[in-house]
């Protein structure tokens, strides 16, 4: 088996459709596989599978003649999607059918290497209700007691990974991702994370209008902008150890730090005010020790500096979808669902 062709599932979302990009970069030859297409480029893969990947025919032709797999495929979004409850059955489904199916398939199909992207999702809650000491250290995760489905979906395949490459013989690699943020994510719709979300509010809002954050903005994350994300999946993938490791910045911020930056980046002058909504653990933020130690290699870009790109690429996206063109492709649509 060739190792130079690859998989990438979820090659149609954010961080598969960078690291599409990526490995198309460095000499590889890339099959992408999604539900849907990549949404704000065209997809940098040699070629690109549209279809389901619970469906066990879908995932087989996918995984037909490659070496090497990166599954990323999952049913995710940010707070307001994981963290109502409302979505958990079809985020455990979807996500649990893709990696039964990618595993089975990919071992009979001969892939020798998978990559998976598990979650700082999966850490416990008791240890992160300090938002100043929150506790994420890769062998804290058991006794496990995620807060939501999302990450007990995490475990299982984390556990799911393992057991194939005891099992198997493969080699598994998992990555655990602090809040992987970047230009050509999701913006808007319901299942943006808060630094898309904050960076659309602050695009949309007057100067010297006010923006609405969830809850009272105390609780802390760390942030990792897209491309040292990509950067500690290719070592790891390259490296001889499986992990599980935090992929994550360990620059914590609040989130009212975070609307901050976002609004000083922007130049408005604009209030905060807190509202009601789904928020998640109290404080999390990336433990950087183990992959220090086995890969030689931390993130180092500053918050402020990845939110710069992206707040410009967010305001982009703003002004076009509030061009005067738009509204009446709009006006058009709506005359045609009326007719
Ligand atoms: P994303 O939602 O942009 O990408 C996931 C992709 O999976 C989407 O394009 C979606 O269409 C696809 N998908 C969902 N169901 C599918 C199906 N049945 N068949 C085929 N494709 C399907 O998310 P992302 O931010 O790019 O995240 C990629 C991976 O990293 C996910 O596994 C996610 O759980 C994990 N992760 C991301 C973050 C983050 O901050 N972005 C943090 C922790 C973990």
């Amino acid at each position: 088996m060739q190792r130079k062709r690859v998989l990438v599932c979820g090659a149609g979302g954010f961080i598969g459709g960078h690291l599409a990009k990526r490995l198309k970069k460095e000499g590889y030859w890339v099959r992408g596989a999604d539900i849907k297409e990549y949404e704000y480029a065209e997809s940098a893969a040699d070629e690109f599978l549209l279809g389901d990947l619970t469906d066990t025919a879908t995932a087989k032709t996918a995984l037909n003649g490659v070496g090497e797999v990166y599954q990323l495929a999952a049913d995710m979004g940010g707070a307001g999607y994981l963290f109502t409850g409302e979505n958990d059955a079809a985020v455990m489904h979807n996500s649990a059918m893709i990696n039964l199916n990618i595993l089975e398939q990919g071992c009979r199909a001969g892939v020798e290497r998978f990559f998976f992207s598990s979650s700082a999702c999966v850490y416990p809650e008791y240890n992160q209700l300090d938002p100043d000491n929150p506790n994420c250290s890769e062998e804290s995760v058991y006794p496990a007691d995620p807060d939501s489905d999302y990450g007990w979906e995490k475990i299982f395949g984390e556990r799911l990974y393992f057991a194939y490459m005891r099992n198997f013989n493969v080699a598994v690699r998992v990555a655990r991702f602090h809040n992987v943020f970047g230009p050509e994510g999701t913006w808007r719709g319901g299942k943006e994370k808060a630094p898309a979300a904050i960076c659309r509010k602050v695009a949309e809002a007057p100067d010297g209008g006010e923006i609405e954050i969830w809850g009272d903005g105390k609780q802390t994350r760390s942030f990792l902008i897209v491309e040292e994300c990509l950067e500690g999946m290719r070592r790891l993938m390259d490296s001889e150890w499986p992990g599980p490791v935090n992929i994550g910045s360990e620059e914590m911020v609040t989130i009212n730090r975070l609307a901050e930056i976002i609004i000083d980046i922007s130049g408005k002058k604009l209030g905060i005010k807190h509202i009601s909504g789904p928020l998640g653990v109290r404080g999390r933020c990336s433990d950087n020790r183990l992959i220090r130690e086995k890969l030689g290699w931390v993130p180092t870009r500053l918050l402020r500096d990845g939110l710069e790109t992206t707040y410009e690429w967010i305001s982009k996206q703003v002004e076009k979808a509030n061009a005067p063109d738009r509204h009446y492709e709009r006006a058009n649509i709506l005359t045609h669902g009326h007719k």
